[in-house]
């Protein structure tokens, strides 16, 4: 088996320097050869054609990794977007109206598919000033639209806070946001990092252990998935080790933290902190909207604020169906038991609740509804 990076050594180096507040999983995405086309998504991207950009979740992606759409020809605007990225041609990063337009005319532009998490992107045109062809970097912005598909962060339902919301947002933020939907994540979040104290590994482990393994934020109990809680530096600092700087949380509240740098979950790991919550009753009566959003993986967050805007009943979060033997049977991100609706991942989730009789939508298709006017 060929590796692209070289990962067992990548995690021999984070052990060494004791890099322990990013666990990643080992079992899982990166563990595995990753196809050239998604390095070279990673590397300055790829020219793509729509018919091979898949819809997931509402969000772009291709050959299993997360990508973002941009036009690097910005004509004889250039001079003009290199002095000011966002008068540039918007970035896309979700299956926006704009994008179905051009696939009903069968018109697509050339666009090319990236990884990328700076927000940095490669440009070039015709400068009139030069009279001649130039390239340089811009800070391209985010479509409007694709904010509004996904009623990202409430674009669409918090009254008053769409500039904000548009002016804070961020690829970086964005792509750890998605993380459990793809199976490739952008290779500069599996980069180890540095800035940790020599005597990190045994600091955090000690400090875990006297919170008895346990979040501090939503108290799940993570004594028998150790690996799953971290500990985080409240400040930033990551040589800031002082007792009341650091706080015990689980990968899934870890990652709702301001600022944080990089952090994502990987959708069976989250998956696992749903079941324990779950099973421990340490959400209690949950019913309070704010509690849902805490709770739900972020790629829902902008659906469950629609449905909350419509004044629909509040679904029941990481939902499940067992057989008699306690084996699950199917499992949905929401779900209303009462009237046997849920909102699901994938086709093959859909086809679960289906074969149990529910009614069922994908993230994408539910996403769809609400842009089309349903
Ligand atoms: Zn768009
Ligand atoms: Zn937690
Ligand atoms: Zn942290």
């Amino acid at each position: 088996m060929k590796l692209h990076f070289p990962i067992e050594q990548l995690w021999r180096q984070v052990r060494k320097m004791g890099a322990q507040e990013r666990q990643y999983s080992l079992n899982a995405p990166v563990a595995e050869p990753v196809p050239d086309i998604v390095t070279r998504f990673n590397q300055g991207g790829a020219e793509i054609a729509l018919e091979d950009v898949d819809v997931i979740g509402g969000v772009l992606g291709s050959h299993g990794a997360q990508i973002v759409l941009y036009i690097p020809d910005q004509g004889q605007g250039i001079d003009e977007v290199l002095q000011d990225g966002p008068k540039g041609k918007k970035v896309h990063v979700a299956d926006c109206q704009t994008l179905e337009q051009m696939r009903q005319r069968n018109r697509f532009q050339r666009y090319q598919a990236v990884v990328n998490v700076t927000g940095d992107f490669n440009v070039f045109g015709f400068s009139m000033s030069q009279r001649q062809s130039v390239e340089g970097t811009a800070r391209l912005r985010v479509c409007i639209n694709c904010l509004k598909h996904l009623n990202y962060k409430g674009y669409v339902t918090e009254r008053g806070q769409a500039s904000q919301i548009l002016s804070r947002f961020n690829l970086k933020d964005f792509f750890a946001e998605h993380s459990t939907l793809f199976r490739y994540l952008p290779t500069a979040f599996i980069e180890p990092k540095s800035g940790y104290s020599d005597d990190w590994k045994e600091i955090s482990r000690n400090f875990r252990a006297r919170k008895n393994y346990s979040c501090e934020s939503c108290r799940v109990d993570l004594n028998a998935h150790k690996n799953l809680l971290h500990s985080h530096h409240i400040d930033g600092n990551k040589r800031n080790n002082s007792v009341t700087n650091l706080q015990a949380l689980c990968g899934d509240c870890h990652r709702k933290q301001p600022l944080h740098d990089n952090m994502y979950v990987k959708a069976a790991d989250l998956s696992v902190i749903q079941k324990l919550r779950k099973n421990q009753g340490v959400l209690g009566d949950t019913t309070d909207w704010n509690d849902l959003f805490q709770l739900i993986d972020p790629p829902y967050q902008g659906l469950l604020r629609l449905y909350r805007s419509r004044n629909e009943p509040k679904p029941e979060i990481g939902y499940e169906v067992m057989d008699a033997l306690g084996a699950v049977k199917a499992e949905a991100e929401m779900a209303w038991p009462r009237t046997k609706f849920a909102v699901v991942g994938d086709q093959k989730a859909k086809e679960s609740w289906g074969a149990l009789g529910w009614k069922v939508e994908t993230l994408e298709e539910a996403l769809r509804g609400f842009r089309d006017g349903k």
